[in-house]
């Protein structure tokens, strides 16, 4: 029978970061010593904010997801109050915050965060995952700097007519998500070309001007350039990133570059050495 954990079998090493819903955590597991990431979150908290259903989702998703740049789910338990998820230790982080600190990266930076991300899309879509939420918030970075998606919040199987509730940031979201039509996998490939264009040029491609998005005309304007696909793309990035950018960025889901075809990319293969035993995964 597999072993029940509880909190008593991990001692705190520090406390990370607050999200949403809780606090996190990272915990030494007493007996081996083992560094995990710890996300406590609070039941009341849970049920006021209705969100007991989509976490048992997050967990049922996350919990059979096994890839190298994808935040491990290794366990879970709870008590009379709350949750308690045990998540791989990302030591570097939020890649938001690294972000943050340079405003930009350079090119073979983002070339090799979009060949990672591309590979852990690759899995998720081939066990029909989508995972919808792909932002610089959602992504941690490994020991070696490497990528891990993390927040499988929004997560479904695909396909799916879901409507998104649109209550964060609409930066990131395809025309058929804002729009409220049905959607696929393709709608992450999108978000590729979204994050591809923030990494190099320092903010969303349809970000309104004047930012903090809370405003109701700026998530009108963001919309707007959304559904018309407004996008300028910065003369200084080279040829080949352009027009990654621009192949992912398409209206009509159909017609983004498919994943297998995003790895062979210029842009990717002249950073990454694709091919060779490094990037096979
Ligand atoms: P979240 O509730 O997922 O938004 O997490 C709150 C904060 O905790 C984030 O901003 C991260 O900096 C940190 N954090 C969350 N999960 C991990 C993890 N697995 N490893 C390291 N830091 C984490």
């Amino acid at each position: 029978m597999p072993r029940e954990w509880c909190l008593d079998d991990f001692e705190l090493a520090r406390p990370l970061g607050k999200g949403q819903f809780g606090r996190v955590y990272s915990m030494r597991e007493r007996r081996t010593g083992f560094i995990v990431a710890m996300k406590v979150l609070l039941k009341s908290e849970l049920l006021k904010a209705n969100m007991e259903h989509q976490l048992r989702r997050e967990i049922d998703i996350q919990s059979n997801l096994k890839h190298k740049h994808i935040l491990r789910l290794d366990t879970f338990f709870h008590d009379e109050t709350r949750v308690y998820l045990v998540l791989e230790y990302a030591p570097q982080g939020e890649l938001y915050r690294q972000l943050k600190k340079v405003r930009t990266f350079p090119e073979w930076r983002a070339s090799k965060y979009i060949y990672e991300l591309a590979t852990a899309l690759a899995y998720l879509h081939r066990k029909h995952v989508i995972h919808r939420d792909i932002k610089p918030e959602n992504l941690l970075l490994g020991c070696n700097g490497e990528i891990k998606i993390s927040d499988f919040g929004w997560s479904v199987h695909a396909p799916s007519s879901r409507r998104n509730t649109m209550c964060g940031t609409l930066d990131y979201l395809p025309p058929e998500m804002v729009e409220g039509r049905s959607h696929s996998s393709h709608v992450d490939l999108w978000s590729l070309g979204v994050l591809c264009y923030e990494f190099l040029v320092g903010h969303p491609p349809f970000e309104a001007k004047d930012e903090a998005a809370e405003d109701t005309n700026d998530r009108e304007s963001t919309f707007r350039r959304i559904a018309k696909v407004e996008l300028t793309i910065p003369d200084h990035l080279s040829d080949d990133a352009k027009d990654l950018i621009r192949k992912l960025l398409q209206r009509n889901p159909d017609q983004r570059l498919a994943l297998e075809r995003v790895m062979l990319h210029p842009f990717i293969t002249r950073h990454n050495g694709v091919g060779s035993s490094k990037n096979r995964s």
